[in-house]
């Protein structure tokens, strides 16, 4: 049984022309406990399906189709609704850790926020040190009086991904989570999304252009190209035996 089920997403924005759809009849499974890529070129559509897949689009889109997250359907689903499942059920891990944290509050009182909404009956203060402990932070004490912008971007983005899992979600989606790290902390915070999948089969949609991440930590790559899904497989076959020329070209530019 997939816990994750996208069918027929099309997404569109105001254009001068009228509506321009840049995600077109998307579909795809994802299993639980399974590591999912999405990979495909820089404009292909990534970002604007996870975030209408997470249900973050603005009213400047229109988003159509199915999306079933553990039976529920997300498409249309009432703003009051769809809050309960944020953070707690499904977490969402940005590119930018720092433009997504609060800039004016310190890391500690951010993340005791964070476990007051999703984890109320926790006791705040030992909960963020067990997880900013667990995402590989040594200096818990200098990282929890700091605000965003005296830590580094791997420090941020440690955050942002223990911040994902106080709810212990059962589904992450990270959009590019270390794109803008350094190639030792890139290897490290995806050998802890790893981790964390075996600890308790969190589900994960992790996008990327990167097939060297896909490689890494993924079961399967779905393969995005001009709004669309043009592929799905277990990763090692995608790697061996691409089905898609579109495929096969990308893990040729492989460096
Ligand atoms: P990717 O993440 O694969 O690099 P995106 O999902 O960010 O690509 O963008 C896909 C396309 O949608 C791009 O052509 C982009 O310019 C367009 N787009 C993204 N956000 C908006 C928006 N808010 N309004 C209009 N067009 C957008
Ligand atoms: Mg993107």
């Amino acid at each position: 049984m997939p816990i994750l089920s996208v069918s027929g997403l099309t997404v569109s924005f105001e254009g001068d022309g009228g509506p321009l759809p840049v995600v077109l009849d998307l579909g795809f499974d994802a299993d639980a406990g399974e590591i999912l890529g999405l990979v495909g070129e820089s404009g292909s559509g990534k970002s604007v399906s996870c975030m209408a897949i997470a249900g973050l689009l603005g009213a400047a889109a229109e988003v159509a189709g199915d999306v079933h997250f553990d039976g529920i359907q997300l498409i249309g689903l009432a703003p009051e609704a769809f809050r309960p499942l944020r953070g707690k059920r499904i977490a969402m891990v940005f590119q930018d850790a720092i433009g997504a944290l609060n800039p004016i509050q310190t890391i500690s009182r951010q993340l005791r926020e964070v476990i007051r909404l999703h984890r109320p009956e926790a006791r705040g203060g030992n909960l963020a040190r067990e997880l900013l402990g667990q995402v590989g932070i040594e200096d818990v004490e200098r990282c929890l009086a700091s605000y965003p912008h005296m830590l580094s971007g791997g420090m941020n983005q440690r955050v942002m991904i223990a911040s994902a899992l106080v709810g212990n979600p059962d589904l992450i989606i990270a959009d590019e989570p270390t794109t803008a790290l350094d190639v030792t902390t890139q290897a490290q915070i995806l050998d802890l999304l790893v981790e964390k999948q075996r600890e308790y089969g969190v589900t994960m949609l992790i996008v990327t252009h990167d097939l060297g991440v896909v490689a890494r930590v993924c079961d399967a790559a779905a393969v995005m190209y001009a709004g669309r899904i043009v592929e799905k497989a277990p990763v090692e076959i995608f790697l061996e035996q691409p089905a898609h020329p579109y495929s096969a070209a990308l893990i040729a530019a492989m460096p």
